[in-house]
């Protein structure tokens, strides 16, 4: 087990990319190496129209299945979003929320962010809430501003209850897609300060059971020294997920360190 017993958890986000049949190739290579593995919690997120294909292959495998989004609404007149209810229904165990994508193309609010995070855990699904400051904000010294804004916003009227469930994902937005992560001590310095904001709202216990994940460009080769920081709990990956040999080399990188 990793710090305080909390397991790794290594998702790879498949953004818009991947036909079925693509997806389903590339989630048979990843069942292959990963799919006995139960070390670490390795989850892939396809976009929807993948998903039901996706489910069936890693049926009887320990990789999970996620969504990029959902609606925060059961049903009703929202042409174009999907449920949680359907996301259930195709076997989704997880659910990326409040991307920065969605929040800077798609004009996610936190408020939206919450009620999508509220209607996730109501529906049994754990919600994957994304936060991050964007090159702007850092430049400005309001990244812990930032983060502490989307965690309370985002997180309000959580019941204590539920807080275990939740996993949060640190994705500093300059880092996304840019081949610049963040470094180990940067990262380490807002997972630190993420996970004292959930002690205050959870208390300690429960703020030490949740996962912080980190995103932004990791790779095979800062997988590891982001991994020892003692508040990475693993990581959200974008385009290094969509190739099985990196993601599998940096969900290796997740159980060396066990
Ligand atoms: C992401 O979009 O969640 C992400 C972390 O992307 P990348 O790994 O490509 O930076």
């Amino acid at each position: 087990m990793s710090k305080n017993n909390r397991r790794y958890i290594i998702a790879g986000n498949w953004k818009m990319h991947m036909t079925r049949a693509d997806a389903q190739s590339l989630v048979t290579e990843l069942v292959e190496t990963l799919g006995r593995e139960t070390a670490v919690r390795t989850l892939v997120c396809p976009p929807f129209t993948a998903l039901s294909d996706v489910g069936k292959i890693l049926e009887n495998s320990n990789i999970a299945l996620g969504a990029q989004n959902m609606h925060a609404e059961p049903s009703g007149a929202f042409t174009g979003e999907v449920s949680a209810a359907m996301l259930r229904d195709l076997f989704v165990t997880h659910v990326i929320i409040g991307h920065s994508e969605r929040r800077s193309l798609f004009g996610e609010t936190d408020r939206q962010v919450n009620n999508k995070v509220q209607a996730a855990l109501k529906s049994s699904l754990k919600p994957i809430m994304c936060v991050g400051e964007s090159l702007q904000e850092r430049e400005a010294d309001q990244t812990l501003a930032v983060i502490e804004r989307q965690m309370s916003v985002g997180l309000a009227k959580v019941a204590k209850s539920k807080a275990e469930q939740l996993i949060i994902a640190y994705e500093p937005i300059w880092a996304i897609g840019t081949g610049r992560a963040a470094t180990p001590a940067m990262a380490q310095e807002v997972h630190a300060a993420i996970r004292a904001l959930l002690a205050k709202q959870f208390g300690d216990e429960k703020a030490a059971q949740i996962r912080i994940l980190y995103g932004g460009s990791v790779k095979p080769t800062n997988a590891k020294e982001l991994f020892e920081q003692e508040d990475i709990d693993g990581a959200l990956v974008g385009g290094a997920s969509l190739q099985a040999a990196s993601f599998i080399k940096i969900a290796q990188a997740a159980y060396a360190m066990m």
